[in-house]
């Protein structure tokens, strides 16, 4: 196995994929990255802050429930 070169479709920017990155996709049956780290990164961020959202809403739901006990009692 070699270093290979990958250019990134997102910024057109070449990276290096390590052999042992390729090593880690192969065993989890990745194909190889389409992306820089950088932009990977940027993509795990825009999807954590969406899991962000969800979490505020399920905390609304529960002060809204503790809410409702405390008003039961
Ligand atoms: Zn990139």
């Amino acid at each position: 196995m070699k270093d290979k070169t990958i250019i990134c479709i997102q910024c057109e920017e070449s990276f290096i994929f390590s052999v042992s990155e390729q090593k880690r996709f192969d065993k989890q049956g990745f194909d190889d990255p389409k992306r820089c780290p950088n932009c990977r990164k940027k993509k795990m961020k825009a999807s954590e802050s969406n899991d962000d959202s969800k979490k505020r809403k399920s905390k609304k739901l529960h002060s809204s429930r503790n809410y409702y006990d405390l008003d039961y009692e």
